[in-house]
This record gives C-alpha cells, sequence and structure tokens, in this order.
C-alpha cells in the first residue's frame, strides 16, 4: 500500500495549461465556437436595445487614473494584484468598447494595428468580472463617479450571451423562469405548504400562539415574497416575520402566493434579460392575487431589484415595494409593535447589505428598529453606505467554487 502511495506521489506532475479549467467556476455548455465575433454581436445588441451607449460613451472617455477606486476595493485590498484594481477590470470591456464601437477606436487602431478583442480577452474578463461582488463602494469614490459595479453586470451579461455564466445561477434561474417549481430552490408548492405547516407549529411551541401563513387569498394588500431559500435555510426569519405581521395585527392583510413566492432574481447578478423576465414573473403573481403592495422579505438584492425594477420591468401596473424592515419600522412607528427595550442586553451590531444600503434605501430604518429592543448597539467603522461588502455580493454567495474567494479575498476586509 505505502508503495503504491509513494509510486503515484512520484508521477504527480504539473497540470498543463491545456488541462486547466479555464475559469473558477462550472458552466454548462459554453459557447466555444467564433467566441470572439460572438461576444461582440452580443455587445452591439445590447448597444442597440438598451440605454448603455451613452453610459459607454462617457466612461470610455474618462478615467483619471487616480486609484480612489482601488483603495476603496474591498477585493484589491485583499490581493494587492493589479488585475483586481477596479478601473483595471472595467478597463477590459471599456477598451473593447472604444475599439469596436467608436469610430476613434476604429481610426486608431489603423494606425496602431490593435487587433481588438481575443480570445484571452474573453477569459480574463469571465475571471475577473466575477472578482467583483458589485458592491459599489469604488464607485463611491470616484471624483467621476465610475460605476464599475454596473460594467460588471454589463461584462457578465454579455459573457453570459456565451452562456460563461456561473452554473449555480443558471441552473437556479432556468428552475426558476422554466421549471416545475417556479422558483430557484426548487420547492414544490406541495412542499412549500408542508415547510409552513411546520413553521407554525414551531412557532406554537415556541410562543403558544396560534399564527397561520396565509397562502393564495385573494384581495390581500401584501404579497410576500422572501428569497425562496429562506425556506429551507433561514426559518427563523421567515418565523420572525410572521409573528411582526400578526403583531401588527395584519394577520388577514397579506398572502404568499403558490404561483410564485420566490424574491431572487439572479438577472441583477449576470443578464438585464433575466432581471426584467423574473420582474414580469413577479408582478403577474401580485395580479393574479389581486394584490396592493409586494413585500419583500429580508434579503438585499431582492429588495433592490423588486424597488428598482417593478416600476421599469413590471409593466401598467406598478406596484409599490416594500422591505420587511421598512414594515417592521412603520408598525413600529405607528404603535402596533410592543417591544421590550430591555430583552437583549449582549453587545449587538449591523451589517449594512450594499444593495439596499449603498445601492438602496434603507440605512437608518433597521437601527431605529434596533435601538428599541437592544439597549448595547454598536456601529462598525466603517458603516451605512460606506460599508464595506460581506464578500458574498454579486451572486458570488450561491456559487459553491467561489466559497475560498467569498471567505478568504471578498470578505477579509468585512471580517
Ligand atoms: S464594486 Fe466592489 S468589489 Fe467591485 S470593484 Fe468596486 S469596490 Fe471592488
Ligand atoms: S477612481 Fe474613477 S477616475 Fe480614479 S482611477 Fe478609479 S475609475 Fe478612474
Amino acid at each position: 500500500m505505502a508503495q503504491t502511495v509513494m509510486h503515484e506521489k512520484a508521477t504527480i506532475r504539473p497540470q498543463p495549461e491545456s488541462e486547466k479549467p479555464r475559469f473558477p467556476y462550472h458552466l454548462i455548455n459554453p459557447v466555444t465556437e467564433n467566441r470572439v465575433q460572438r461576444f461582440l454581436e452580443a455587445f452591439a445588441a445590447i448597444i442597440e436595445h438598451t440605454n448603455y451607449k451613452p453610459v459607454l460613451d462617457q466612461y470610455a472617455r474618462s478615467s483619471m487614473k487616480c486609484s480612489s477606486c482601488t483603495t476603496n476595493c474591498p477585493v484589491y485590498t485583499a490581493t494587492h494584484d493589479a488585475k483586481d484594481m477596479p478601473c483595471y477590470r472595467s478597463g477590459l470591456l471599456l477598451k473593447t468598447y472604444r475599439r469596436h464601437f467608436t469610430i476613434a477606436g476604429w481610426l486608431r487602431s489603423k494606425v496602431t494595428g490593435d487587433p481588438g478583442l481575443v480570445e484571452e480577452d474573453i477569459d480574463e474578463m469571465a475571471n475577473l468580472f466575477y472578482r467583483c461582488t458589485a458592491c459599489k463602494r469604488c464607485t463611491m469614490e470616484c471624483p467621476l463617479g465610475i460605476d464599475h459595479g454596473l460594467m460588471t453586470h454589463l461584462g457578465r451579461w454579455i459573457l453570459g450571451e456565451l452562456r460563461i455564466v456561473p452554473k449555480g445561477l443558471e441552473v437556479s434561474t432556468i428552475e426558476q423562469l422554466h421549471g416545475d417549481s417556479g422558483n430557484t430552490s426548487a420547492i414544490l408548492p406541495h412542499a412549500l405548504l408542508d415547510t409552513l405547516e411546520f413553521l407554525e407549529e414551531e412557532i406554537e411551541e415556541m410562543l403558544g400562539l396560534k399564527m397561520k401563513y396565509p397562502v393564495d387569498e385573494v384581495g390581500r394588500e401584501f404579497v410576500f415574497f422572501p428569497a425562496v431559500s429562506d425556506y429551507l435555510m433561514e426559518p427563523e426569519t421567515l418565523m420572525g416575520n410572521l409573528a411582526v405581521i400578526h403583531a401588527a395585527g395584519d394577520a388577514d392583510n397579506w398572502t404568499i402566493g403558490t404561483g410564485d413566492f420566490d424574491g431572487i432574481n439572479y438577472g441583477l447578478f449576470y443578464s438585464d434579460h433575466v432581471l426584467e423576465r423574473v420582474i414580469r414573473k413577479m408582478v403577474g403573481e401580485v395580479t393574479r392575487l389581486g394584490g396592493r403592495r409586494i413585500l419583500i422579505g429580508e434579503c438585499g438584492h431582492a429588495s433592490r431589484t423588486a424597488r428598482e425594477f417593478v416600476p421599469v420591468f413590471g409593466g401598467d401596473e406598478v406596484y409599490p415595494v416594500i422591505n420587511i424592515m421598512e414594515y417592521t419600522l412603520e408598525k413600529l412607528e405607528q404603535g402596533k409593535l410592543d417591544l421590550d427595550p430591555n430583552v437583549i442586553t449582549d453587545r449587538v451590531t449591523y451589517h449594512d447589505p450594499c444593495n439596499i444600503a449603498r445601492s438602496g434605501w434603507i440605512v437608518e430604518q433597521p437601527r431605529r428598529i434596533i435601538r428599541s429592543f437592544i439597549r448595547n448597539f454598536v456601529e462598525m467603522t466603517p458603516h451605512g453606505k460606506h460599508n464595506y461588502c460581506c464578500g458574498g455580493g454579486g451572486g458570488t454567495v450561491s456559487v459553491d467554487e467561489l466559497h475560498d474567494f467569498r471567505m478568504s479575498v471578498a470578505g477579509k476586509r468585512k471580517a
């Protein structure tokens, strides 16, 4: 046995470049032929059919190379690798835009002989755009307001048209848009009902109170969409949501819909096209149930996508969107929630999710709730809109292969 092991060790050789996986995440049937042409065609179609062009025109003309973005990026400050500089990463896309989609770039190439986009550029973008969590901390410090999170999103979208998308994101989205369950965790409606029953029993055991999750009730004010994975991984959150809504007197004023009960929208991470379709699905469910407002659970990106994009992609019905923390504060300030100010005496802090703090509108609300029942609340430095990303932004939390990157690089500064 020992001899076999020694023999195996002796034959270990460096893995040839050709055998190494190209990307740090798994893919499903990526495009392998004519990738440069396909990339440029996808880029051209997006420029033609969206409003990215003026943004690209402005960014392609401006960069002071001042590095303010760099020193504020949690990824760069963890690695000090020049390829993790926000302006380097966005520059890959912007130089492609300049070269292939501007007259000046095309003319310059005639003089310099610049061949433009090559295969290696596509591989580099595929790697680097998934090393940015789109947290937008760099954008706050850029004197020109260059939005590297947006460039990451656009770069991922173009790559997505070549099916260069982490498998975890693509499989979940296919299930959400085309699968039997219609959600990213593949929870079928009967499994949802079982789970809700179980959570109701848990609450009764904990609090001695009977509460029910309303399902497919028509004409209620709120239709509720948590991150569907909460049903599998964060049941306490959903139990808390139910308890708050009951205590606020809204037990008969909300519902969960079996047609769509998933607030997750991975389109935010890799495709406006997906983003739009998920929003339309959500709005369709609210219309089916005759709801009047969309209530999102604790999830940051779910809240931001619904709030920002229901008015854009939702069609004629623009349902107001409210996050559960906003709802809770509203009820607290209306005097409908009676919280014990001494219930928690331990020291507590709060992490601002980038999507609802820096890119959103929720900073003070959770703090006002926390201060009403936690005596020893302390802020981290920095916090609020200047908060550091936890490392799970931009969908990295949902891609298993990026776990080490998330824990040891992207989340290092925060930790
Ligand atoms: S969006 Fe965040 S992770 Fe991406 S480059 Fe900017 S600071 Fe770095
Ligand atoms: S902070 Fe803005 S202007 Fe300065 S290098 Fe970064 S992207 Fe360019």
